[in-house]
């Protein structure tokens, strides 16, 4: 009896203390939205600037409302020197990240070793994005324009020693985890222009959806766990109208990413002009797949979706400057469908949207190395290219609008001559983790 009533008394006492907290605070978000442009530097959104508009500074989110700031994003153990960035001539090509430890910093807000995704340098569990996202109850959706269990995605759901380890890691973010949305490539069935996949190894073929044993059960109608769709149309229509709150597995008819890999481009012509091949229709767009999350996650108390533009890294790689600049055209489109979206249906008081890169790829340049590429008018790619076809350690841009931008901006507290306040990747997850604080 006395230890029953000892129960009431605490109980009562923890929700007053509950009630103190949230008159004290503001609520936390509903909905935060992080858009990753893989390998996107100051120059890649410059570049696009100045393909589509002839100038700089016209996308949506450089508009005035968006905080503006840069990122820092070595790996554990690194450094970023803003003084030697500028003045030691190949500095920022040493101590790189991946996108594993720059989606694990993202994701957890510690820094760990290239390769490693959600653990810790000497691989201890760390809690990702989804992990906290799931314990704060928010429904979690990753989308994505290469495979779904790439770096990036895999960094915000998954704990693996190796970001190769496709097989497990599709195992553990669609059998394991809690995520209800995944969108991306990584089909079977089809190679990167849409065509019959003629890779022989099954064990290749399958990688990327966790074998073909897992692939087949989510093919099966019995399946009640996934909703799976494929084709361009159930895209769409997902864009379109919210659906109930089934989990939803989007593979796009490409083994690997949508677009850049279509035929049409010879690797060794660098400079093709954007869109001489024309882009393919069969699969979506980036805007198309992030509002279709959008519809599949909005019914709940709240979200957190991860959208990457994965290709401008790989086109980086690659270093064809006018598929590039597609890439980012298309990123740059699913930002300004989201923003419509928050305009039309959210709100910017309970909404967080951060627009980042995990690193910049390729060192891209101006004429002669020049810090920025130069303008050549609406239509034309710029003038300059690639110095790399690797990494670098350059800081990335970030912008930010709507509940918590003044929390990044305290973040930012190191000051780098050109780029001017940077906070390091880390910091971002603790920006977001902290509005629940
Ligand atoms: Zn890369």
């Amino acid at each position: 009896m006395k230890f029953r009533v000892y129960g009431v008394v605490s109980a009562v006492m923890a929700l007053l203390g509950m009630a103190v907290c949230w008159t004290a605070q503001a609520a936390p978000p509903k909905v935060v939205i992080l858009m990753i442009g893989d390998g996107m530097g100051f120059n890649q959104v410059l570049a696009t600037d100045y393909y589509q508009h002839g100038a700089a500074g016209k996308q949506p989110y450089e508009a005035p409302e968006f905080v503006r700031l840069a990122v820092s994003t070595y790996p554990a153990g690194g450094a970023y020197d803003p003084k030697a960035a500028w003045s030691e001539p190949n500095y920022i090509n040493r101590g790189t990240t991946d996108s594993a430890a720059a989606a694990t910093a993202l994701s957890t807000g510690v820094k760990t070793k290239n390769g490693q995704l959600g653990l810790g340098p000497n691989g201890e569990r760390l809690e990702t994005m989804t992990d906290f996202m799931h314990a704060h109850g928010r429904a979690v959706g990753l989308v994505t324009t290469v495979p779904i269990t790439h770096a990036t995605p895999a960094g915000f759901a998954v704990h693996q020693m190796s970001r190769g380890n496709y097989t497990e890691i599709a195992k553990e973010m669609l059998l394991e985890s809690p995520v209800q949305v995944v969108m991306g490539g990584g089909h079977p069935d089809f190679d990167d222009d849409g065509k019959p996949n003629a890779e022989p190894d099954e064990a290749d073929r399958y990688q990327y959806v966790g074998g073909k044993a897992t692939w087949e059960t989510f093919g099966d109608p019995a399946n009640k766990a996934w909703k799976r769709i494929q084709e361009p149309a159930e895209f769409k229509a997902l864009a379109e109208k919210a659906s109930g709150s089934e989990r939803i597995l989007g593979v796009i008819r490409s083994y690997s990413t949508s677009q850049i890999g279509r035929a049409g481009h010879d690797d060794n012509v660098r400079d093709d002009a954007p869109y001489e091949t024309p882009r393919r229709t069969d699969v979506p767009t980036l805007a198309e797949m992030s509002l279709g999350a959008i519809n599949a996650l909005k019914s709940g108390d709240g979200f957190f979706l991860m959208v990457e533009g994965g290709a401008i890294d790989w086109a980086g790689h690659k270093q064809t400057f006018g598929r590039m600049v597609e890439e980012v055209i298309d990123f740059d489109d699913a930002i300004a469908a989201v923003i419509d979206w928050v305009n039309r249906e959210g709100n910017w008081d309970n909404t967080l949207l951060v627009i980042t890169a995990d690193h910049e790829t390729g060192r891209l340049s101006g004429p002669d190395g020049a810090r920025e590429v130069e303008n050549a008018g609406k239509g034309v790619l710029p003038k300059g290219g690639y110095l790399t076809k690797g990494h670098t350690n350059s800081l990335v841009p970030l912008f930010a609008r709507g509940q918590g931008t003044e929390i990044l901006k305290k973040y930012a507290d190191e000051q780098d001559p050109v780029r001017g306040p940077y906070l390091d990747n880390t910091e971002i997850s603790k920006a977001i983790r902290d509005l629940w604080n």
